[in-house]
């Protein structure tokens, strides 16, 4: 029975959805001001595992994310970058629908521009107001949190303890408590705006998740995502808003946080300026090793990222590759003798990692010990080809919720060194040895070796580099 550790209740709970086998589940999309980084690709990719598997485990999971194409951070990138804001926000948005597609995040139903969802936007602002949870001051529209009884419940904060967070980002002066938000924030000239009953302008930060979730799933719904920082006060607001609007509780039975991915123990973020474009690190490494790093962390816990930790994972991908050739030659020629392998053992401890919140890692250390057992039955040929079709079968299986196993080679190596390797090739072709060995030393530096086949030249990840 699968658990999950719901954050509203801090703890483990057995899923059980409203309608039967059908999943309706929101995780909060980027602010595309910037490219994407490896921080999104972490919270990105652990939830494309999470709904990967629970697709597997026969559900209908409708899984709906947002895009904020507009708050204050794109107004104010795009006058630096003097560029129509609406015309940037696409521009990332084009971005981060690549990098979700190279690193194989393809789980998600339907993505939902807030731009796209101004109407439903102001309905619910006027059902606020109608409600009195909500009223205009000069600048917009906000939110009363004073009035809604359960403020602070997903963030265990007090309405007085939500105020400092809250005011740096909506910090009128007019406002009657300190921790009220914005729904609708009247623009400035030269500002991109809508026509609303309160003048032109745009939706606060919170408005648009409850705006879309509603005009999907209406006002309830199982299960809501994010990363830890979006607790509070994003996800209390959106609370705050739709039990408002609908009088009835839980908005949401089951929410989802993922831990930060960090550097030196800081949160990668676009903000602070520390983080790694997805589309920089695919330069360098795989998005096969995007999705592994991510993988072989429990989704909760934070991953501090290191280069040094990369080779690691580097030589745990090619001790999978090994096993995986090795298996695909046995099961033309293997034994054909009774069982070695229990395989059965391998499933349950696999499904029961899972099983308990979606536990990754210990499902990882499942398949090297499998993979560990096998080499030990291959070594001493009595892997049978039973054996060997059964373990691939089981592979195969893990692999469509993982998507870290069945890799072509091709798409494991990294762009610049199969470019590097194309340049040398055409040096070799026109018998200019000394830059051909110049590249292939280059190549050397990036951790890749080359050897030159009748079939061509093969690239292979040389797990001796220190450098990777
Ligand atoms: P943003 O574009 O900053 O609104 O972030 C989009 C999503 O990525 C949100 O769910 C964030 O909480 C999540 N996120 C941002 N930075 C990180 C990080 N360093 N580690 C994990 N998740 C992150």
């Amino acid at each position: 029975m699968l658990k999950v550790y719901n954050t509203l209740s801090r703890d483990k709970e057995i899923l059980k959805t409203r309608k039967r086998d059908f999943l309706e589940l929101f995780v909060c999309g980027p602010t595309v001001y910037d490219f994407s980084h490896i921080g999104h690709a972490r919270t990105y990719v652990a939830f494309d595992v999470i709904v990967r598997y629970l697709k597997e485990k026969g559900f209908d999971v409708f899984y709906l994310q947002n895009i904020t194409d507009i708050d204050d951070k794109i107004i104010q990138r795009a006058k630096e970058k003097n560029m129509p804001p609406l015309k940037m926000a696409r521009n990332f948005e084009r971005e981060y629908f690549k990098d979700m597609k190279a690193l194989k995040v393809n789980s998600v139903t339907k993505y939902a521009r807030a731009t796209d969802y101004i109407k439903e936007i102001i309905v619910q602002v006027k059902k606020l107001r109608a409600k009195s949870f909500a009223y205009q001051i000069s600048d917009g529209v906000y939110y009363d949190i004073k009035k809604f009884k359960n403020y602070g419940e997903l963030s265990l904060r007090t309405a007085l303890q939500a105020e400092d967070a809250v005011s740096r980002i909506d910090d009128s002066k007019e406002k009657r408590n300190k921790g009220d938000f914005a729904l609708w924030k009247l623009s400035r000239d030269g500002e991109p705006s809508w026509p609303s009953p309160w003048g032109p302008g745009r939706p606060g930060w919170h408005i648009e998740d409850t705006a879309i979730s509603q005009k999907f799933f209406g006002y309830r719904y199982d299960m809501h995502g994010g990363a830890k920082d979006l607790i509070f006060p994003h996800h209390e607001a959106e609370i705050a808003q739709m039990e408002a609007l609908s009088g009835k509780k839980p908005m949401v039975r089951y929410w989802l946080h993922t831990g930060f991915l960090t550097v030196g123990g800081q949160k990668m973020s676009k903000s602070l300026g520390n983080f790694i474009a997805i589309q920089d690190f695919l330069k360098k490494y795989s998005a096969r090793l995007l999705r592994f790093l991510v993988l072989k962390t429990h989704y909760r816990s934070g991953l501090d990222y290191a280069e040094s930790s990369l080779l690691q994972a580097e030589r745990e991908l090619a001790r999978i590759d090994e096993f995986v050739d090795k298996l695909s030659s046995l099961r033309g020629f293997g034994l054909p003798q009774m069982s070695n392998l229990k395989i059965s053992e391998f499933q349950t401890n696999f499904a029961e990692a899972m099983e308990d919140d979606f536990n990754t890692p210990k499902a990882m250390a499942v398949i090297f010990e499998l993979i560990k057992q096998g080499n030990a039955l291959i070594d001493q040929n009595l892997l049978s080809k039973t054996d060997a079709q059964n373990v691939v079968a089981f592979l195969k299986k893990i692999d469509r919720v993982f998507k870290v196993i069945f890799w072509p080679q091709k798409k494991s190596i990294p762009a610049v060194v199969l470019e590097l390797a194309e340049e040398r090739e055409k040096y070799r072709k026109d018998r200019n040895w000394p830059k051909a060995d110049e590249i292939r030393e280059r190549i050397a530096r990036l951790g890749w070796q080359v050897e030159d086949t009748e079939a061509g030249p093969k690239l292979k990840k040389d797990m001796r580099s220190a450098t990777l």
